[in-house]
């Protein structure tokens, strides 16, 4: 597959262009294009010379963010499932709320983490996503929005940290000065608790906001909700949390999908805190989200306000998300799922 071209910083701009016998300026076009205009398409690239475009086109290309599919209202959630360049399709997520646009993006086609409640793992696994093929998402939604989204939130299909490196450059990229700017702290990685990853990560040197997947109060219910436990146990992930924020002075989040009847009850709400109440952290409480392929439903709402107040009273912080996503299939995999299995209308290039 050719390389991504939306994945390459300036300075690799600029020598891609001098290899080609082209002046470095060509890589300060060529960038602005990309990161600035949002361009996926040679042909919007008016200023570059035609030969420079045709000899980059032998090893390179902009990410395609072909719009296979959409849906949500503008103003809304707004979901679309992209098509990249082999064929393969990914999903991109855009939640306005309170005046800031958070664009949700995918790091794999599919997943290897076979969580029990998770679309995305239920169509099987393809491959990573280029750092190039993940900024694409989000230059996508910039174009739609016509404006720089605030927030981008790494929770779409797939495990990032099962995609490391293409993801930490996806980061950088996102943050550069020259490009979309995104404040790092703006940035979130969410891992279902990859624990070399959350190592690695405390190393960069970023100010990114780092998620990890809990789901469960205890190793024996997660271990049923996460086949992951069975690499990562738990009391490793969360030694493993507790040095990321000695180390960082950073807060992880951790995220608790709450299903009615298997991990809602203030048993669990007690057994999380005790577990949690170690080290500086919080809580995001997600109700479940209903997906076709797992049987559980989400908690009513005094459930869900009696499990918050549960933990905050054991002096563990805790948010309540709203689902947002409802009316656009917006839990991970969802929206990919329907369109492979048929259930959704016959996929439409859009003309533009
Ligand atoms: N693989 C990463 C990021 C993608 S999922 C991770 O596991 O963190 C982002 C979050 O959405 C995870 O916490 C995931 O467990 C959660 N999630 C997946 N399916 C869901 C559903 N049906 N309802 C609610 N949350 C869900």
């Amino acid at each position: 597959m050719k390389i991504a071209l939306q994945g390459l910083f300036p300075e690799e701009l600029q020598a891609l262009c001098q290899a080609a016998g082209q002046p470095a300026f060509r890589g300060k076009q060529l960038w602005q294009w990309l990161q600035i205009q949002g361009a996926t398409d040679w042909a919007q690239m008016g200023n570059l010379p035609r030969a420079l475009k045709e000899k980059l086109a032998e090893t390179h290309t902009p990410a395609p963010a072909k719009i296979l599919k959409e849906s949500g209202e503008p103003g809304g959630t707004r979901k679309w499932l992209v098509g990249l360049a082999d064929g393969e399709s990914v999903e991109t997520v855009l939640i306005p709320a309170r005046e800031r646009n958070t664009v949700c993006v995918s790091t794999q086609v599919g997943c290897k983490m076979g969580c029990a409640f998770c679309a995305s793992a239920k169509c099987g696994f393809a491959r990573g996503l280029s750092a190039g093929e993940i900024v694409a998402q989000v230059q996508l939604v910039a174009v739609a929005l016509g404006k720089r989204p605030d927030n981008v939130v790494y929770m779409g299909m797939g495990e990032p940290f099962d995609n490391y490196d293409e993801t930490l450059r996806s980061v950088r990229i996102l943050n550069h000065p020259d490009g979309l700017n995104i404040g790092a702290r703006r940035i979130t990685l969410s891992t279902s608790g990859v624990v070399p990853g959350i190592r690695r990560l405390a190393g960069e040197g970023l100010q990114v906001e780092l998620s990890v997947s809990l789901h469960a109060p205890n190793p024996d219910l997660r271990r049923k909700l996460m086949p992951i436990e069975n690499k990562y146990p738990m009391d490793e992930l969360l030694r493993e949390c507790a040095d990321y924020t000695a180390k960082t002075k950073r807060h992880v989040t951790f995220e608790y999908t709450l299903v009615k009847g298997v991990n809602d009850s203030l048993r669990d709400a007690e057994e999380l805190a005790g577990r949690l109440r170690r080290f500086p952290c919080r809580v995001n409480l997600i109700p479940l989200s209903p997906v076709d392929e797992f049987a559980g439903e989400a908690p009513p709402r005094p459930v869900l306000e009696a499990f918050l107040r549960a933990l905050e009273t054991r002096g563990v912080e805790g948010t309540l998300r709203e689902s947002k996503g409802k009316g656009v299939d917006a839990a991970c995999g969802q929206l990919r799922r329907r369109a492979q299995s048929g259930a959704l209308p016959q996929k439409e290039d859009r003309p533009d």
